[in-house]
């Protein structure tokens, strides 16, 4: 062999390895793109909260079950409607966060349309009200003899396959020990004032999701005086991704100590016609460091236009939509002469979150198909 056919073959031999190794990374990220992704429907229960997350094992956890009463045939069947979308034919784990009735009212009308094999909640209610009491004695325990039934406790892990599902607040307890990336002392304590609450927010069931590189957490309607036990003087729980329920948007929760020390990157809020969406906590989210994008899955009279996102991240309108909504913010009716807020029975559409183990995710609102994707981001 002349050196120069030697030369030959050796740059044949080194063009081959190339090609090889190109396939290879070509192979490996095409079989990471066809690994299914964490899905998280934000159901619209009209100022209540249901959210449902399905693995990408197609496992399910859903977070409350919407309004009760006359509600409930409504929001049961939007909550079918995400479960059938998704593909599923059992919710796996179920978690009550509290015991009001806009986060556990519709249960018994959802057990009768689909099986539910894991309840989990925080325990005895103590905020005593005539029709959920008699609830939890006569129908609560008849639901979950028929699956398993699990008292929540900070630290938890809730086994869904390929997340992590860590329980950070029940009972009035948090997490005492910080969660991996948590830990760091946190400013915004200083400046903390509380907001009082009803008893049953404070003993709301949170939980931090982890899929991969991912993260999600869901406090159900902890308050601000949780949040700072929660997060001060340092952080149990690490940055997330994205922000889910926020307490429909109220100012009894979503406080800097929280908001601003878990940075979201976006927050959904599981706000009302008329119920939450405060202006308030709509500037303590955009002042937030790091927040890219509010979604909303209404537009809030109690926000008006000064303090609204572009419909766009809106998924949902009233059954007698106005051309026109108002600029300015109303103040919170109360008392029993108030008005009734708009009502939306009508067609409802979820904000559906996609997430990659990588961190990226895909936010789409169901009413009009806009969607936005979220690179991963690089962490320090
Ligand atoms: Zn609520
Ligand atoms: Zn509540």
């Amino acid at each position: 062999m002349t050196p120069r056919s030697r030369n030959i073959n050796r740059l044949i031999a080194i063009a081959g390895i190339v090609a090889w190794v190109a396939c290879s990374i070509a192979s490996v990220s095409a079989q990471r793109r066809a690994v299914r992704p964490l899905d998280v429907y934000v159901v619209d229960v009209e100022g209540g909260n249901a959210t449902l997350l399905v693995s990408p094992a197609g496992e399910s956890l859903l977070i409350d079950t919407g309004n009760g009463g006359a509600a409930a045939p409504r929001d049961a069947g939007r909550i079918m409607a995400a479960l059938h979308d998704a593909g599923v034919s059992q919710i796996d784990h179920l978690i009550i966060t509290h015991w009001h009735g806009d986060h556990v009212g519709g249960l018994a009308e959802l057990a009768a349309r689909i099986p539910i094999r894991h309840f989990i909640d925080h325990g005895a209610n103590v905020q005593p009200a005539p029709g959920i009491d008699e609830f939890l004695r006569d129908e609560y325990p008849r639901l979950y003899a028929k699956g398993t039934h699990t008292v929540a406790r900070p630290g938890d892990r809730i086994a869904v396959g390929g997340l992590d599902v860590r329980i950070v607040s029940s009972a009035g307890q948090v997490l005492s020990t910080p969660l991996p990336g948590a830990g760091q002392p946190n400013p915004y304590c200083a400046s903390f004032k509380p907001t009082t609450n009803s008893a049953e927010d404070a003993q709301s069931v949170g939980a931090d999701i982890t899929f991969g590189r991912f993260r999600a957490l869901h406090l159900g309607d902890l308050p601000t005086t949780k949040e700072f036990e929660l997060m001060c003087p340092n952080g149990r729980v690490a940055p997330v991704d994205v922000l889910l329920g926020l307490h429909h948007g109220q100012d009894t929760s979503n406080s800097e100590v929280l908001i601003h020390a878990v940075r979201p990157r976006v927050a959904i809020m599981n706000n009302g016609t008329r119920k939450g969406g405060w202006p308030i906590v709509m500037k303590t989210l955009f002042s937030s460091p790091g927040l890219e994008d509010v979604w909303q899955l209404h537009f809030s009279v109690l926000g008006g236009q000064e303090y609204t996102v572009p419909g766009l991240f809106i998924a949902n309108r009233q059954d007698d939509q106005p051309a026109t909504m108002p600029i300015a913010p109303a103040p919170a009716p109360s008392g029993p002469d108030a008005p009734p807020a708009p009502v939306h029975d009508g067609a409802a559409f979820w904000i559906k979150v996609s997430a990659r183990d990588d961190g990226s995710f895909t936010v789409a609102n169901g009413r009009n198909g806009f969607s936005k994707i979220y690179r991963a981001r690089l962490r320090e």
